[in-house]
């Protein structure tokens, strides 16, 4: 597998697209841009002056369309590179009843529109948009809930189980995204409720676990005993984790221990078991792999090899985000593999605290941007060259 081959990553985009992206990774690296930018938008959003900007610029990077029917493009452009695409309705931050219960309508066409496109294989929620944070924060405490929170968190739990239920009846596997360990716990059980229910015949629901986390070797495998005791089947998406920061600072501000690995290479350790153990277990467990990182692709890669599965195997999915790695993506696309890419869409507007989120994120990924701007570099080089 070779990752450097700039030729196919980079193959549908064209010159201009190359110089945007370049420009927009640039940026990306500015940290004073990044911190003062949430504030900026704050003062300007109300005046819409942002809109047109954001979506010519980072929002044309990362997302599909501001819908459904909007993301077409994308998902013949990547299905092109033989890149099948998540759509992921990235609206942040919305926390009403109304807002909740439309979300589960988004996810719900969504699964719809899986049904019907086979270069859709998943459909993907992320639980904060189905229920109040606070209100996680606190089942999570296991403190008592008052009667009327009671009534809120079993409609928490129904918009899940009509999404997991909607997922089985079309055949559409869903991955569960994970947050802040803060709410996590609650996450985690419905989670193992919604394997136990839909996942008997087959895997259709999927956790995430956070390899950052000091403890998701032990969750893995406690899952695992579980499974094996009830017969389920595991799905489970691997990821390092998304919010190392805010773990830290609260960590700090709260005096209780990091939850969080203390090292970049420890993270990647217990990533890099996690595949094994997958793989290892793979009659029971379906993987995805949802990661940028070179090192862990191709280790997952050559376990396949060793292991003699197929590289076709649908119980094996790598992932990306759409606008990142596409050397990875369309490199393994183009060799049969099962890779995927996160396609966030939703109106720009709602959907510009995600990708302050992601652009925060990203500031704090070791070479992630310089890696981007340095294939981009590589590839406007070599069409100099011919
Ligand atoms: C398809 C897809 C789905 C995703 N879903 C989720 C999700 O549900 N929940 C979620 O939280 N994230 C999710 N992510 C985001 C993911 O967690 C980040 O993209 C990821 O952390 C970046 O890591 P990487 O594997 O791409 O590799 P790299 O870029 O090699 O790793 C960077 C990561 O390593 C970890 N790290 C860096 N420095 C340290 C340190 N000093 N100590 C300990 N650890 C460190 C951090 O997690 C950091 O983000 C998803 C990503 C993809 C591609």
């Amino acid at each position: 597998m070779d990752f450097n081959n700039t030729e196919i990553a980079f193959s549908g985009k064209s010159n201009t697209d190359l110089k945007r992206s370049y420009w927009l990774f640039k940026i990306i690296g500015w940290n004073w841009l990044i911190k003062i930018g949430p504030l900026l938008l704050k003062i300007f959003m109300p005046l819409w002056i942002p809109i047109p900007i954001i979506k010519a610029t980072v929002f044309k990077q990362f997302c599909g369309g501001e819908s459904i029917d909007e993301c077409e493009n994308t998902i013949k452009e990547l299905s092109s590179h033989n890149v099948k695409t998540i759509l992921d309705y990235s609206v942040e931050g919305k926390e009403e009843e109304t807002v909740f219960d439309s979300n589960v309508r988004e996810a719900i066409a969504v699964i719809k529109k899986a049904k019907s496109n086979t270069n859709i294989p998943f459909s993907v929620f992320k639980p904060s948009g189905f229920g109040r944070f606070e209100l996680l924060q606190k089942v999570n405490t296991k403190h008592l809930l008052t009667q009327n929170e009671e009534a809120e968190f079993e409609r928490v739990k129904n918009r899940i189980d009509k999404m997991c239920a909607a997922s089985f009846d079309a055949s559409i596997p869903i991955f569960i995204d994970a947050e802040e360990t803060w709410i996590q716990n609650p996450v985690d059980e419905i989670a193992l409720e919604m394997m136990r229910k839909y996942n008997k015949e087959k895997t259709i629901v999927f956790n995430t676990a956070q390899m950052y986390r000091i403890d998701r070797i032990t969750y893995l495998n406690e899952l695992k005993t579980i499974a094996e005791n009830e017969g389920f089947f595991i799905g489970m998406k691997l990821v390092r984790g998304a919010y190392i920061e805010q773990e830290r600072d609260r960590a700090k501000k709260m005096s209780y221990d990091d939850p969080m690995h203390k090292t970049q290479e420890d993270t990647d350790k217990d990533f890099n078991l996690a595949v094994k153990f997958c793989i290892e277990n793979i009659e029971k467990i379906s993987l995805c792999c949802a990661s940028h990182n070179e090192k862990s692709n191709l280790l997952l890669i050559d376990l396949m090899k060793k292991h003699s599965i197929d590289i076709s195997d649908n119980r094996i999915y790598f992932a990306q985000l759409l606008g990142m790695s596409d050397h990875i993506s369309n490199n393994m696309g183009k060799k049969g593999y099962n890779v995927a890419k996160y396609v966030p869409y939703g109106p720009v507007k709602d959907v510009t605290p995600y990708l302050i989120r992601r652009a925060e994120e990203n500031t704090s990924m070791a070479g992630q941007t310089g890696r981007e701007l340095s294939l981009i570099l590589a590839e406007q080089q070599r069409r100099k060259s011919i």
